[in-house]
């Protein structure tokens, strides 16, 4: 079927085990990035997945890593398995945009949608599902500050319309005051498990945020603590809305991300209740 070397990744169901769409793209960015270095340029890399959201967010990727999508073909009436075949490119000169340095940088849609994620590893939480594999054991991979200003300058340059902040954790980072600081006209989103900036150094990074510029985005794994708790570890729950709250208290703009699963759906009105009492306004409610 095709000219070069083919290599076929499958993908599924374990990406499933990725809660939410943030964490399926970093697991699928991660996974792929792999997969494209093991095969050489001008070889096909065929992925067959049963996760739809792959073909919103693979062509994204692939445009932005240099390689190309050649094919997508549907192995079922229209719900997939699909294979999806990508041609790998040529990195561009100088940076690799995929791996500067342990860093990753995403650029979503560059044209029409400047978004670029400054990702780091090091988190306090080892949750069981993480397709970072961030945990306090793990390399920390801490984003240099000079390279995040550098990435910061060009992003802008570009007319770049919103930074988000990753991780693993951003708050472990010690410059991440100075990264936000340093982004200055762009509004920046901090994907944060909200776990770390009650008191001390984190709290004083915390606090020195524009509120006019920076949300917080923080994920529940459920309504109640049961669930959460078993994936993140015991009370992570409750710190977690103790940490919104104080995010809401202090002023700053939250967002919540929940993936419930359908034995959690009748718990749905329990967590609207929980976040209208932190302050968390409808509108930023990821449900
Ligand atoms: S909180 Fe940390 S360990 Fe848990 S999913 Fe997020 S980055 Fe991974």
């Amino acid at each position: 079927m095709f000219a070069h070397g083919v290599t076929l990744v499958l993908l599924g169901p374990d990406n499933r085990s990725c809660s939410g769409r943030e964490s399926r793209t970093s697991w699928l960015k991660l996974s792929l990035t792999g997969a494209m270095r093991s095969i050489d340029i001008g070889d096909v890399l065929v992925l067959r997945t049963e996760e739809k959201s792959v073909l919103v967010d693979l062509p994204a990727w692939a445009r932005l890593a240099g390689h190309e999508l050649l094919t997508v073909a549907d192995d079922g009436d229209g719900a997939g398995p699909w294979r999806l075949a990508i041609l790998r490119g040529a990195p561009e000169s100088g940076r690799n945009a995929e791996d500067t340095g342990g860093l990753h940088l995403r650029n979503r849609g560059a044209a029409r949608e400047p978004v670029v994620a400054l990702q780091q590893f090091h988190c306090n939480l080892a949750c069981d599902y993480c397709c970072a594999q961030s945990s306090p054991k793990a390399d920390a991979r801490l984003l240099p500050l000079e390279l995040a200003r550098t990435v910061v300058d060009e992003f802008a340059a570009q007319g770049g319309s919103e930074l988000l902040i990753t991780g693993g954790e951003p708050f472990l980072h010690p410059d991440l005051g100075a990264i936000v600081g340093h982004a200055e006209q762009v509004p920046v989103v901090i994907l944060t498990n909200a776990m770390v900036f009650e008191k001390g150094r984190r709290r004083q990074t915390l606090e020195s945020l524009d509120r006019d510029r920076v949300t917080l985005q923080v994920s529940l794994d459920s309504a109640g603590p049961a669930l959460h708790d078993r994936q993140r570890g015991a009370g992570s729950h409750a710190r977690a809305l103790a940490g919104i709250g104080l995010a809401k208290q202090l002023g700053f703009r939250v967002r919540v991300a929940a993936t419930l699963g359908e034995d959690e759906l009748g718990s749905v009105d329990l967590l609207h209740a929980a976040l209208t009492n932190l302050g968390v306004v409808p509108e930023d409610r990821l449900i």
